[in-house]
């Protein structure tokens, strides 16, 4: 299955957060085939707490998708996230935004992800490795989806 995921941090060495959680999911199985750039970005929803590094994932794997979330929770860990608020400060977030074109809809697990289609912080980034991906809910790409997107927050490349 093909998979894209949303990483973001915005606590401790955060290019290190982002590369030990990609190496942590090679390791439990899942094939990287492609990555976004890294893009440092305005805090969305609280907006007093530091700038946050994302970047998305386009994976394969043969995982299910409540296996992927198990696998992403535990790499969460692993990484070093503690608990803090919602849309609080956190060492890495993972979100699964895509499962194939599948439409998923659990309690534990919504795909694609609801936020996919509202925040620049996801689809800048998705849209520079999938623009012509179809959303399978809204039936529209990513590319269209960003244009039609309302989030006025920054999203710019990170200058290494
Ligand atoms: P967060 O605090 O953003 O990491 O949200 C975590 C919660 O969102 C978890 O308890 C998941 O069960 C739930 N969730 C629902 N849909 C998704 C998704 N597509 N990817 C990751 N987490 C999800």
């Amino acid at each position: 299955m093909i998979v894209f995921l949303a990483l973001g941090t915005n606590l401790g060495d955060r290019l290190a957060n982002l590369r030990l959680a990609c190496d942590f999911f090679e390791k439990a199985g899942l094939v990287t085939v492609d990555k976004s750039s890294v893009y440092e970005t305005e805090p969305f929803g609280v907006t007093d707490q530091p700038w946050f590094l994302n970047q998305v994932i386009k994976g394969e794997c043969a995982f299910s998708a409540d296996e992927l979330l198990s696998v992403s929770q535990k790499i969460e860990r692993e990484v070093g996230r503690y608990e803090t608020y919602k849309w609080g400060p956190r060492v890495i977030d993972i979100d699964i935004l895509l499962f194939g074109d599948e439409i998923l809809e659990s309690e534990k697990l919504t795909i694609p992800h609801v936020g996919l289609a509202d925040r620049n912080f996801v689809l800048i980034p998705l849209s520079e490795i999938a623009s012509d991906f179809i959303h399978p809910l809204l039936k529209k790409s990513v590319k269209e989806l960003l244009n039609e997107c309302e989030d006025d927050t920054i999203v710019r490349p990170l200058l290494t």
